[in-house]
């Protein structure tokens, strides 16, 4: 990996605007899966010592930070397909049984992995270590050159190309263009996207807890008035927690005392995970729901956050990217030219309808698990109490929490 830093003019067949969670995944498997392809990333912000061959001293590109997040088993198979998961494995925590409830409500669901006969519904993983992985694997490949710390200021569009003018004072082209800058997008709009999006006004906070007895690879997922309290079990005995809280809630939460925090966050959440006996660094996002309304434009497409920005109630955000990144491998397949009409239509006709789905399937349960009407806490209720009862209810959230069925045969 090479990092820019005089001015260039130079032509790449493959532009990544943002080099996330979703751009380094993207640009390892590109380079993988078609070598002989030039690729660019941008990125705003600085790493420094991106150079360094020792993984556990490279410092993780931006959007690495301290979140953990649930991998569908769907997900964790293509992590393994890309070369990636046996150096991860052991750093994540298996996840065997989650409960979903309702507090103050009897409605309750439980999956389990055996019920399904997998070792586990899914793993949990905390960011930077793919951060680090994929900044090791990066640094080694030839074909990926760095334009950081930059950001595209201007982008021209001709029959053949995107040209991009940078902050820096480089140009660069590219015979496509693809946006993975997180939800809130500069080149999006640059690049002639248009974007509706819905505030919840709703934050989440995340920390890890430390548990004081074993957590059992158990997760909870509980919904109280105030919004939903996930807990992600971790490797060495802790919990990963996001907890969704109205947002004007939030600033006086971030400020509590360490052990404050540890017995509100008990006392919001009870006692059904054990008892808490720390709480590390906290974090707050803003929630919205940011949908573009197309997936590609000319010689461009979308990616990760840019492409869909959810509510993380139900841990999907990273499971779609990866999903994004794998009908991207199959739209280009082993010939197709980058940025071509065929190419780019086949990504849009792979991505539309599970991303759709999604956006619905999670914006219904934020909406339908913050409201408090009697009628609609009846329903949600029963449908948990249905869901624990019988396993055709249950099996749609169970395939949505393992992310399966909707991978595509090849990459
Ligand atoms: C609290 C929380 C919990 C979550 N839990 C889960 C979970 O359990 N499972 C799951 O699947 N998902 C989860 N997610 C979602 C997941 O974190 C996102 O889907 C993922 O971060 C998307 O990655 P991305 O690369 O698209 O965007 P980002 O992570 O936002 O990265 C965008 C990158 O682009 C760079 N950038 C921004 N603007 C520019 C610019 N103009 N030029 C160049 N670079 C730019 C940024 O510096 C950054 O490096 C969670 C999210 C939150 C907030």
């Amino acid at each position: 990996m090479t990092k820019q830093t005089q001015r260039s003019n130079s032509h790449f067949d493959i532009v990544i605007a943002g080099g996330g969670m979703a751009g380094s995944l993207l640009a390892w498997c590109l380079s993988q899966a078609r070598p002989e392809l030039r690729l660019a990333i941008i990125e705003r912000q600085t790493t420094d010592n991106v150079d360094s061959t020792d993984a556990a001293q490279s410092p993780p590109p931006a959007s690495f930070d301290g979140r953990s997040i649930a991998l569908a088993a769907g997900s964790v198979n293509l992590l393994q397909r890309w070369g990636l998961w046996s150096a991860l494995a052991d750093k994540a925590c298996p996840l065997r049984q989650i409960w979903v409830s309702d507090r103050g409500h009897f409605g309750k669901a439980h999956l389990t992995s055996s019920e399904y006969q997998l070792d586990a519904l899914g793993q949990v993983l905390e960011v930077e270590h793919l951060g680090q992985l994929l900044s090791h694997k990066l640094v080694k490949q030839a074909n990926v050159q760095y334009f950081q710390p930059d950001h595209i200021v201007s982008i021209t569009p001709t029959s053949a190309s995107q040209q991009l003018q940078l902050a820096s004072g480089n140009s660069l082209s590219g015979n496509v263009l693809i946006i993975a800058e997180g939800g809130v997008s500069q080149s999006r709009q640059l690049a002639g996207f248009n974007l509706s999006s819905d505030d919840y006004q709703q934050s989440a906070i995340i920390a890890n807890l430390a548990l004081a007895q074993p957590h059992q690879h158990t997760a909870y997922e509980r919904f109280t008035e105030h919004g939903p309290i996930a807990l992600l079990p971790l490797s060495a005995n802790r919990y990963s927690l996001v907890w969704t809280v109205a947002r004007h809630a939030a600033a006086p939460l971030m400020a509590l005392d360490e052990p404050t925090f540890t017995a509100t966050i008990q006392q919001a959440f009870g006692y059904r995970a054990g008892i808490f006996s720390g709480v590390g660094a906290r974090a707050q996002y803003p929630l919205l729901l940011r949908r573009p309304s197309e997936i590609v434009r000319h010689r461009s497409a979308l990616l990760g956050n840019s492409l869909h920005n959810l509510h993380p109630i139900a841990g999907q955000g990273f499971n779609l990217a990866i999903r994004d990144i794998q009908a991207l491998l199959l739209a280009l397949g082993s010939s197709a030219e980058p940025g071509s009409y065929t190419m780019l239509q086949t990504y849009r006709q792979l991505r539309e309808q599970d991303i759709k789905r999604v956006i619905w399937f999670t914006d219904a349960l934020v909406r339908g698990f913050s409201n408090n009407s009697r009628l609609v806490a009846l329903t949600r209720n029963t449908g948990l109490l249905a869901m624990l009862l019988c396993d055709q209810l249950k099996r749609p959230l169970a395939l949505q929490a393992m992310g399966q069925g909707q991978h595509y045969a090849k990459y």
